[in-house]
Formats: C-alpha cells, structure tokens, sequence
C-alpha cells in the first residue's frame, strides 16, 4: 500500500542538521514548509536547497511551501521581558509605548486602536489570555484583564469574532513573496486572508516576481469564513489554519468548519492541508496521544491532501518520529476511507475536456479493476482533477516537468514521476510509459491500467486521451528503438530488468534496430 495522504513539514531548527532532515523526507515528508515568521532570506533559501538535494538523493520528489508571515498582530517587548497579569486589572495597549511594564505594552500594528471600540474582546498568546477593551483613547487600549497570566515579549493577538483591519500582505511579506520565488517555492500560503481579492493579488506579485507556485489561503480569521466561496474560487489550495482560526472564532467551531472547507476545496477542484497541534505532544514526547492519532485520523476521513507538522518538525525534540507517527496514522485511517460514487460525476457536465477525461478515468477505475492510472501531463491538471474523486487507485503524474513533480507532491493519491523529456510520439510515450511503472513495480503484467495523454504531445492543458491497455502487451522493442541516438545508424539497446519488485521475475528485451530498417 502507498500511502495516499501527504504530509507537510515545517522546517526548523530542529531539522535543520541534514542528516535528520534526510530521516524526515526518507519517513515520508512529501512537502516542506518554510515558514517566513521566523529566521533570514538566507535560511529560507538554504532550507529550500537542502530539502530539494536531500530529496534528489534520496530518489524522492520533496516539495516547498513558503508560508508568509502576514498580519500576526503582537505585543511588543517588555522591560523585563515578561509580566503577570491578575484577573479584573487594568492594562494598557499603547501603540506609542517603546518598552513594555506592568502597565501597558506597545503593538507592532500601530492602526490597531482603530479597530476597536469599547466592548471588544482580545485573545492573547493564542487565547491564554483575555482582555475586554473599556474604552479607546486616541492611541491607547484601555482593556480589563478577563483571564489573566504571564505575558512575555511579542506575543500575538487576535480579535474575537474577527474584524481587525490590518490588510493580509504587509511590506514584510511584499519582501518575502521576491525570495519565495527566487527560492523557486511550489507553494506560497498567505496569512490572514480576508477576501479573494488578498489571493489575486498575492497572485499578481508571485507572477510578477517570476514565480510559478501555486496560491494557498489560509483560513485563520472570522471574515474568511464568511468570504470562503469567493477565497477557494480565487486560490489554487487552502490551509485549515485552525492556530489562529480557533481563536478567532473560538475552539469548538473548528471541528466542523474543518470539514466544510475540506468539502468544499475538494468540490471546487482545490487542494486542502489540515494544520496546527496534529502531534502537539510530540514536541516533548515520542509517541501521539490517542486524541492527536484520532486527529490525524479524522482529518484524513474528511478527505484532506495533506496534514500538517508545524513546531513537531521544525522545534521539536522528536522530528522523525513524529512524520513516521502520521505516515502510520494516515495509511491506517485510509483503509477505511468511503470510496463512494460521485454523485456530482452525473448531475454536472464536464467544463472541460480534461475534466471529461479526468471523470472518464475515475468513472472507469471505480468499475473495473485498474492497478494504476498513469497520467502524462505537462502542467499536473489531469492528476489534480483525478484526485479530487475518492479513489483508492494510485495515480502516477508522468511529467518531463520538474515543477509539475514538485507540485503535485500535495496532491492527495498522486505520484510524480520523471517521464518523457525529448519524446514526442504519443504511441512510444505510452510504451514507455507502461514499462517505466512495470520497472518501478507498481504494475505487473497482465494488471489493467489507464493511461491519459494529450495530443499533440508537450501542450500543457491538453489531455484528450484515455487509454485503457492490458499491462505487457504493449510494443516495447518498437519504443527502445525509438530511443536510438541521433546519428546512429546501429543501434542496439540491451536491457536487462532484474526487477525484484516484480518476484523472482527476469525481463529481457532485446531490440536491434537501425535507420536503414
Ligand atoms: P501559523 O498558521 O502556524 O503560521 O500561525 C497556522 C495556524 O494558524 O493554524
Ligand atoms: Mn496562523
């Protein structure tokens, strides 16, 4: 069984000697998230070229993730780097205060008083502590103390029920978006977004930035809630960004909003990660509590691409363990995964003719007993739209395209594959095809596969084509002809395939062939 669930991994300090972060990838991280909060542009792009040269090794595609900081409202520093706040006292948030005391704090959002108005409640440090404003002075907050404790340096702060100003993309992030493309990331997450108008633009400084990832919004504040049909339509995936979200529109909403939006990404042809405290505890401790396994269990029965590490991976004390811990969960939990019938497959008509073919292969693959669906593809469409059908059929993206491997390494039940650089002729391509999975053991002969390619070949978003063939039947010594090197008129290619994975088999083919044939 290959697990179909992906996982994505922040990277840190903890993973950042690379024989661990060799034991994370071999354990199963299939994206790596670097999170622009912390650490410099030379770290970032250091961490994108380790990943990807540990993967390279590896034999393995790795992809990156670049979540940009955004918004994060916070506290500013204090005197003696922490205070004690007592229930029922007065504190101040002051944008003008330089060091913190006792009494009040400074804010690094300087606009924030703006936002308020008597009434309002603040959550500090992820909700630890609760402040209920009294009134607004020009640049002061005067707040009352609803849940007291300690309050140390840079802490964040959220707005319960949402409605803080602050626009998604600040000039830090404006910043990072340039190295997120030079670091040539497959992925750019947004923070804070409040409306599809925060992803088009994200969008527009990426592509202007000469970057080519896709746009992932994360869902973490109320009023994205409200906009989430207008988010989705805009980004290509979305983060369930329960962190923030859960304070913003209190913990037990979560649960089902989680769902919601998997349903909803997945209908409308978008990716999805599940993120925030999946293995919490395996900051401190080597195994998850039974609630975490549930966790990760649940998020795969919804139908998630991808769930997420965050500090496990990136400041834990048990980084490894912790991705093989969700790499066993999630093939666990997909066993019992309903592969059920789309009804949408029969009441929508295809938008596209990809779309047409993508529902053909998946129709096709519920029915028969398909081993594998091999999908040839410049751009990743075709497997991305094959896998948002519940399915337990692998589907290997076949791409010359090194950014299309690297991008489909979130999508749920999707496999890149390095195929068909310089090849051209759709009947070759499907031989060869055939025989690199047969090589790689993912099918034996006489298995059922199905094959999509678009012709002509090398025009991205032109799948027209789906093939269903018998796995062994196909002319193999035709396509090792067609491998012939230019300017050769002899040819000979001798192949000898000990394929262990396909049991105590020996293949040989052998084909002579020349220009003058
Ligand atoms: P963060 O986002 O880790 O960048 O805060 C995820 C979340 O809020 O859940
Ligand atoms: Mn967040």
């Amino acid at each position: 069984m290959i697990r179909r669930t992906k996982i994505v991994a922040t990277l840190g300090p903890a993973c950042s000697n690379p024989k661990i972060l060799e034991r994370m990838i071999r354990a199963g991280v299939d994206v790596g998230r670097i999170n622009f909060s912390h650490g410099t542009r030379e770290q970032h792009i250091e961490f994108a070229e380790l990943t990807r040269s540990l993967a390279r090794a590896a034999g393995l595609t790795v992809g990156v993730l670049a979540d940009l900081q955004g918004p994060k409202i916070r506290v500013g520093r204090f005197e003696h780097g922490k205070i004690r706040l007592e229930v029922g006292g007065q504190f101040i948030l002051d944008a003008t205060c330089e060091l913190g005391n006792q009494e009040r704090v400074g804010l690094d959002y300087k606009e924030l008083p703006n936002d308020l108005e008597a009434g309002a409640t603040l959550m500090l440090d992820d909700g630890r502590i609760v402040l209920s404003v009294s009134h607004v002075k020009s640049h002061q907050v005067f707040c009352i103390v609803e849940q007291g404790g300690i309050l140390s340096n840079n802490k964040g702060i959220n707005r319960k029920g949402g409605g803080l100003g602050a626009p998604a993309l600040t000039s830090k992030d404006l910043e990072d978006i340039k190295t997120a493309a030079l670091l040539g990331a497959d992925y750019l997450a947004v923070s804070f977004v409040r409306s599809g108008d925060d992803i088009r633009q994200a969008r527009a400084l990426m592509q202007e930035a000469g970057g080519k990832g896709m746009i992932m919004a994360k869902i973490e504040r109320s009023e994205a809630i409200l906009a989430l049909d207008d988010i989705v339509e805009a980004s290509d995936a979305i983060m369930v960004a329960r962190g923030d979200l859960a304070v913003e529109v209190g913990d037990a909403a979560v649960p089902a909003l989680q769902k919601r939006m998997i349903r909803s990404a997945r209908a409308n042809n978008r990716l999805v990660v599940t993120a925030t405290q999946m293995m919490e505890s395996m900051i401190t401790n080597p195994i998850p509590t039974r609630a975490e396994v549930s966790d990760v269990a649940n998020a795969v029965l919804d139908g998630t691409d991808a769930v997420m590490l965050s500090a496990e991976s990136a400041a834990g004390e048990y980084p490894v363990e912790s991705v093989e811990a969700m790499a066993r969960v999630c093939l666990e939990a997909e066993k019992e995964y309903l592969v059920s019938h789309d009804k949408r497959m029969a009441n929508t008509s295809p938008g596209t003719i990809e779309e047409a073919i993508a529902r053909a292969t998946m129709f096709t693959a519920s029915g028969l007993q398909i081993r594998a669906i091999a999908a040839l593809t410049q751009s990743g469409v075709t497997a991305l739209l094959m896998s948002r059908r519940s399915s337990k059929v692998p589907i290997f993206a076949l791409s010359p395209n090194e950014e299309t491997r690297r991008r489909v390494t979130l999508f749920r039940g999707v496999y890149p594959v390095e195929f068909g650089e310089g090849l051209n002729d759709p009947e070759i391509i499907l031989n060869l095809a055939e025989e690199e999975l047969l090589q790689r053991g993912v099918v034996r002969n006489g298995d059922i596969m199905v094959m999509t390619i678009g012709e002509p070949v090398g025009k991205s978003g032109g799948t027209n084509t789906m093939k269903i063939i018998k796995v062994g039947e196909g002319n193999y010594a035709k396509a090792w002809m067609s491998r012939k090197p230019a300017g050769c008129n002899f040819y000979i290619g001798i192949k000898i395939a000990t394929a262990k994975r396909i049991r105590n088999f020996i293949r040989t083919s052998v084909c002579i062939g020349s220009e003058a044939y």
